[in-house]
């Protein structure tokens, strides 16, 4: 993608209610059909405000620590313009990219990277961009209440729902964005059975899991239900009745037009569900089911 392509991507992207219909576009917007008379600009923005402000509730926590008070609870939501260094333009901000100390060692002889100044410093370096992926923001006045997820203005107008847009740069921070969005299957929730001791009655609780597919959530959803005294009773999910029917009717989950490939690049001896066997004469076969050689 050229510098131009780059200018006129970053420039599609809204971030807050007031600039979904902008003043030099609705001239645009009208001749296109979009918009039939100024009382539209109004009813798109209230629609805007009611559909795409973001307001915390438990789907978007995550679990930063392992007990049930607020402290351990923080949004996974960047805010609109708070963690923008400079909500006045476009911004790009560093995604974690957790390289095995090895590579790390390997790219900083190479004169790649340049490790941090201290322990904990956040001046790491990459001269190659590829080792750096990193999250676009866009430009948001700072006086916008929404905190809105970014969105493509234009989809919204016509299709009056939210369609989240967002710019990752290289291509690790692309797949381990995508991977976490349509790949990695939240488990939402679990289901747990008691036994009433005394009546011979069975009890069934359920405890909502805070965003499982950020690692950090999942390792303390994880802790906190070592903590219960029912951690060891059988659990289950607890899926809607909508979900029962897509499973049933076999629809897919997900309907994307990218293609995985599964290609474990890990040491043979580390892949976790390849199979190494001996023949009748002591030598090694390898098992070369599609399974096995795709690795985990
Ligand atoms: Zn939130």
């Amino acid at each position: 993608m050229n510098s131009l392509t780059e200018n006129k991507l970053r420039d599609l992207i809204a971030t807050s209610v007031f600039e979904i219909v902008k003043t030099e576009e609705i001239a645009k917007l009208t001749a296109d059909g979009l918009l039939s008379c100024p009382e539209d600009i109004d009813d798109i923005t209230r629609e805007g405000w009611r559909k795409l402000k973001h307001t915390c509730e438990p789907r978007c926590l995550m679990k930063i620590g392992p007990g049930d008070g607020p402290e351990n609870y923080r949004c996974r939501k960047p805010h609109a313009f708070k963690d923008n260094p400079d909500p006045t333009s476009h911004q790009y901000i560093k995604i974690p990219c957790n390289l095995s100390d090895a590579s790390k060692e390997i790219l900083t002889r190479a004169g790649i990277r340049r490790p941090p100044s201290y322990e904990g410093a956040q001046d790491e370096h990459y001269s190659i961009p590829y080792f750096q992926p990193t999250r676009h923001m866009a430009p948001c006045i700072t006086n916008a209440q929404c905190n809105m997820s970014p969105i493509i203005p234009i989809y919204f107008i016509m299709f009056k729902s939210m369609c989240n847009a967002q710019i990752i740069s290289q291509t690790s921070g692309v797949s381990k964005y995508i991977l976490k969005y349509i790949a990695k299957i939240d488990q939402c929730n679990y289901v747990f059975v008691f036994a009433n001791g005394r009546n011979e009655d069975l009890r069934v609780g359920v405890h909502f899991l805070h965003n499982i597919k950020i690692s950090t959530s999942a390792i303390n959803e994880s802790k906190a239900l070592q903590n219960k005294r029912y951690k060891h009773h059988p659990t289950g999910t607890e899926i809607p009745d909508i979900q029962c029917l897509h499973f049933i009717l076999g629809y897919s989950e997900v309907t994307t037009n990218l293609t995985f490939l599964p290609n474990n690049t890990g040491p043979f001896e580390l892949r976790t569900q390849h199979t190494v066997r001996l023949d009748q004469r002591g030598s090694v076969t390898r098992n070369t089911s599609s399974d096995d050689a795709a690795g985990e």
